[in-house]
């Protein structure tokens, strides 16, 4: 599997209250640790057995050594992650308040530089690869450069389409697989996606626009898929202790990823992929929270 995205580094401070404009505040504990929604959607695949091949691009510094030494623990490979000459690693700043409220201020930096020659420089990589994993985290540049590269070579690709970004209806035609989110699907439909039925209706839209395979994710109730097989179906999601839910879209889509091209039916690779992600939410923080291959396979028993 190629995935190309983002990687920012999360930096997050624990804070008694939000800091009002100019204000300073004595934070509690600080943690940091790898994220950005292609980074984390490639290790939550590499995490469920998939051979992955990283693509993103990183700053000449320290945040961008720690990214790649991330990357080659969790058996990710790394060798066309570039390095930018003028930008930052990308990081996310987070302060999370007493009561669980967040403020985030994400800086793509170099990751946010990708282009299409960094993508094509990738060739060999995609055509060792049985499928493309995008999101729209990235320039559109490099998101247009890969979907076209897929269908160049024949290789199906799964586009999540976070955050949203508009893409050019012709690109969007030459998807295999969409999976946005309840809000992603309403902005990309100009449905309100909010429960089975309008799900249903923009799954519609969205395949009647060209894209063959539709997976609109509903948090906590699960997927909603329309293939034109037939009615379109909810696939229902798992019930759990749920303590963190960022990073659970990034979950299900390295999960659904990984068992489409492992060879299961959509039905089948969705529930899984529920399964991950709704054991991604049982733990705090994006990347480090998602499961292995071992427990998704105890959680289904
Ligand atoms: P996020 O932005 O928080 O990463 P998202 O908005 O991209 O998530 P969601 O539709 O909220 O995506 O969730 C993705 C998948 O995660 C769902 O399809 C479901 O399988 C699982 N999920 C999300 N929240 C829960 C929950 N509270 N309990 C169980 N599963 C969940």
């Amino acid at each position: 599997m190629v995935v190309v995205g983002s990687y920012v580094v999360d930096l997050m401070s624990r804070t008694p209250h939000m800091p009002k404009p100019g204000e300073t505040v004595l934070g509690g504990p600080f943690q940091m640790g790898p994220g950005g929604k292609g980074g984390n959607q490639a290790v939550a695949a590499s995490r469920q057995g998939a051979s992955v091949t990283m693509i993103t691009k990183v700053g000449q510094d320290l945040f961008g050594e720690e990214a790649i030494k991330n990357f080659e623990q969790e058996s990710i490979q790394t060798t066309y992650i570039t390095k930018d000459e003028h930008e930052a690693t990308g990081a996310a700043l987070i302060a999370v308040d007493q009561h669980s409220e967040n403020m985030i201020v994400v800086s793509l930096g170099a990751c946010g530089n990708l282009t299409s020659e960094d993508v094509q420089q990738a060739r060999e990589a995609f055509i060792n690869a049985d499928i493309i994993l995008v999101q729209l985290e990235t320039s559109i540049e490099a998101v247009e450069a890969t979907i076209n590269l897929a269908n160049e070579l024949g290789k199906p690709v799964v586009l999540n389409p976070a955050p949203f970004q508009d893409v050019r209806a012709e690109v969007l035609k030459k998807v295999t697989y969409i999976t946005p989110n309840e809000t992603e699907a309403s902005l990309l439909t100009g449905i309100t996606v909010h429960d089975e039925k309008t799900a249903k209706e923009a799954a519609i839209n969205l395949f009647n626009a060209g894209i063959p395979n539709v997976i609109i994710t509903l948090g906590k109730k699960g997927c909603y898929i329309y293939d034109g097989s037939d009615q379109g179906r909810l696939i229902e999601g798992f019930t759990v202790d749920a303590v963190d839910t960022t990073g659970a879209g990034d979950a299900f889509n390295g999960g659904f990823t990984t068992f489409i091209a492992s060879g299961l039916s959509i039905n089948e690779a969705a529930k899984r992929a529920n399964a991950v992600a709704a054991l991604s939410v049982t733990k705090v923080g994006t990347s480090p929270a998602m499961p292995t291959q071992k427990e998704v396979e105890h959680f289904l028993e």
